[in-house]
């Protein structure tokens, strides 16, 4: 069984459908991109998996259970950070696990250090740089107790060089713990870097046009995305993704 399985997803707004018999599975431990243009409605997928919208059609099965219209039961990263401007790193990074009733903050200060942001604790998130509080939101969904994490072009906002860290970063950690994750991207070098499987959206009304498989092993290492064979991939990729980008 898998543990999230999407059958058959349709959305629309006000008449204008986004999304169109969309299904998409993930397994346990798997890290899998959703790779679409602008537009193509990914976050609107993400919506749906977090219960903030429900579909005209279709079920969100989650570890056997219809999460339909129910909130609560991914952790999730929103393509802005959302961090709460009033509440310092320590309480935005305990803010997921307060919700679930069960706060840490010993272990919310070993990520913080992890992250990279030890003495920061006590900060506000206007003192931070753009990486440092995607970090932090980071963290916060990484703390949240949830069995998926479901991430919004989490990197889209940083220069290249910060981006190329904070992948390797993800990484690693994501390496230690084996969570479940649906990253959604419009990166193509990203995806291939950190996925286990890639899935290319088309045009609106999107639904899954392909999926790629990532045969690199992991750990991974970052060379690999200079070899001749990654650009192969890429431009596979590439080939699949531009079939679907609208000019309007
Ligand atoms: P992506 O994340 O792939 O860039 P979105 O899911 O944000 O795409 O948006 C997909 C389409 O749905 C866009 O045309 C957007 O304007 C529309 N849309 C998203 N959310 C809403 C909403 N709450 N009400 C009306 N239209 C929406
Ligand atoms: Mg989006």
């Amino acid at each position: 069984m898998s543990q999230l399985h999407i059958k058959s997803l349709s959305k629309q707004f006000d008449h204008h459908p986004v999304l169109r018999d969309l299904s998409l599975q993930v397994e346990e431990g798997e890290f899998v991109s959703i790779l679409g243009p602008s537009g193509s409605g990914k976050t609107t997928l993400f919506h749906l998996i977090g219960g903030m919208m429900e579909p005209e059609e279709g079920s969100i099965i989650l570890n056997g259970k219809n999460i339909n219209g129910k909130t609560g039961f991914i952790s999730y990263m929103p393509q802005d950070h959302a961090l709460l401007p009033w509440r310092t790193v320590l309480g935005n990074v305990i803010l997921g696990q307060e919700i679930h009733g069960r706060k840490d903050e010993e272990q919310a200060r070993k990520w913080i250090g992890r992250a990279g942001l030890s003495g920061y604790e006590g900060a506000y998130p206007d003192e931070l740089s753009g990486g440092m509080k995607q970090r932090v939101a980071f963290i916060r969904a990484l703390m949240s107790p949830q069995s998926l994490l479901c991430l919004d072009e989490p990197f889209s906002s940083l220069d290249e060089f910060i981006r190329l860290d904070m992948q390797k970063w993800l990484m690693d950690i994501w390496e230690e713990d084996k969570r479940s994750v649906l990253f959604i991207t419009h990166n193509i070098d990203e995806a291939l870097f950190l996925s286990d499987r890639i899935i290319v959206l088309s045009g609106k009304p999107s639904s899954v046009q392909k999926e790629f498989r990532v045969p690199y092993l992991r750990p991974r290492d970052e060379q690999i995305i200079l070899s001749a064979e990654f650009l192969e991939y890429k431009k596979e990729i590439f080939r699949e993704l531009t079939k679907y980008v609208q000019h309007d």
